[in-house]
């Protein structure tokens, strides 16, 4: 199959909305003589009028090559080799053209391994290929876009172009084999219809409803980055609302989505933490992981709290004993670091000190590292459930009159000196 080539004087995309960083590395490689293309979702933004994320770089360039041409580059990667080029403030990705290897080859040798586990999932590939098949083993047909340095035309092997016009999310390939091989693609699809308002095309959209319980094979700790950008894109609701549709929130979230199927109206906390966070986003604000998942899960962990205050808990252990069984069991599908989880437990126990405002309890908690955090869970949670009005205008009193309080710096580390050596 020939690609499509759209020349330059039929497309938007323009070397100045093109990170220089990116510039450099596209035309050093050209310049060296090899194949350099910009590759996946820069291109696909570019197309699409949007600012992209981070630039990635295609070549036949194999990694040792990439290597000695650029000073400022690190080889990186167990599963696939692939070179960072460092810039002050940014990293090009540079990888090797990708080829997928033909099923049932056993032939190993250095570079080229293949391996699927017995669910289907491919464990490791890095096999060098062609541009055609460096596309072809892309997720979906809009990011299998190159943008080649040489004429700066856009090839498309997949048809991209096409489903970029009728804003289509569509699989390249079987999508049941394709989601077997990397069940996080699943989630890639979710986020890309929310972020870009694209539809999943309808073979690929039946399969994630026929395979969502796929994901719960993906590596935890992928899960976790992945969970991130679900939230952190700007359109975390839209996302949402995707996931919730195509079911897979369950293999995500077990424990939680469940309580929420118990009670629909359990949903609008989410909903509207989700809308907070694309706020905070618009906004150009940053929330960190801790700050997001007391907020996501704020209710149930509330409940939680109180089923085990109920039960003669005081507060303070029930924060912390709800906080931590929920998320540590959470980590088997999505691996929360144990620093976040005590970030939320923080939070959830610093709550029942928004009630006590007599005397310098207030002062103490305003000088003390968590507050920050907790008051904005507070105001958050008193806004969604119409509550604590009296104690939100106490506290928003207490902070316009307080002096700027530094945070208490955490005492530095000195290292000890060694003698110096005579
Ligand atoms: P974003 O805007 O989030 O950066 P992206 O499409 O650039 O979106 P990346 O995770 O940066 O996504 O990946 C870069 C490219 O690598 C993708 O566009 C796609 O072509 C390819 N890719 C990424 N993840 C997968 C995957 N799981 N399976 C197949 N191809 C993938
Ligand atoms: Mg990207």
């Amino acid at each position: 199959m020939k690609p499509s080539v759209l020349k330059r004087s039929d497309h938007n995309v323009s070397r100045k909305n093109i990170s220089s960083a990116a510039v450099k590395v596209l035309y050093h490689l050209k310049d060296e003589g090899y194949t350099s293309y910009l590759a996946g979702g820069g291109v696909r933004d570019l197309l699409l009028n949007r600012n992209p994320k981070d630039f990635d770089v295609a070549t036949n360039a194999t990694p040792e090559q990439i290597r000695k041409i650029f000073k400022n580059c690190r080889l990186i990667g167990r599963r696939f080799r692939l070179a960072h080029i460092l810039f002050r403030g940014e990293i090009i990705e540079t990888s090797t053209f990708r080829a997928p290897v033909p099923e049932g080859d056993t032939d190993l040798c250095e570079n080229t391994f293949r391996a699927e586990d017995n669910t289907g999932m491919v464990m490791r590939d890095n096999i060098f290929g062609t541009p055609k098949e460096d596309a072809l083993r892309r997720d979906f047909t809009i990011n299998a876009l190159f943008y080649n340095i040489a004429d700066f035309s856009i090839i498309d092997y997949a048809g991209g172009l096409e489903d970029l016009d009728k804003k289509i999310i569509r699989v390249i390939g079987e999508p049941d084999k394709r989601f077997a091989e990397d069940p996080v693609r699943m989630i890639r699809a979710a986020r890309f219809a929310g972020t870009l308002d694209f539809d999943i095309e309808p073979a690929a959209y039946e399969s994630i409803c026929r395979n969502n319980q796929l994901l719960s094979n993906a590596a935890p700790s992928r899960m976790y980055e992945e969970v991130q950008k679900l939230f952190f894109c700007g359109h975390a609701k839209a996302v949402f609302k995707w996931l919730e549709k195509t079911d897979l929130l369950h293999p995500m979230f077990d424990e939680f989505s469940h309580w929420i199927d118990e009670d629909k109206s359990r949903h609008e906390w989410v909903i509207q933490t989700l809308d907070q966070m694309d706020r905070w986003r618009k906004a150009g604000l940053r929330v960190h992981p801790g700050l997001f998942f007391a907020l996501i899960f704020g209710e149930y962990h509330e409940f939680l709290i109180q089923q085990q205050i109920d039960t003669g808990t005081s507060p303070h252990d029930a924060a912390r004993n709800a906080v931590h069984s929920h998320l540590k069991g959470m980590c088997k599908n999505v691996q929360v670091p144990k620093a976040v989880i005590y970030q939320v437990s923080d939070i959830m126990s610093n709550q029942q000190r928004f009630e006590r405002t007599k005397g310098r309890q207030p002062q103490r908690f305003m000088q003390s590292r968590g507050f920050l955090d907790a008051f904005l869970y507070f105001k958050f949670s008193s806004k969604v459930h119409k509550r604590n009005s009296e104690l939100m205008e106490f506290w928003s009193e207490e902070r316009k009159n307080a002096p700027e309080i530094p945070v208490p710096e955490k005492p530095k580390r000195t290292r000890k000196r060694r003698p110096p050596k005579r």
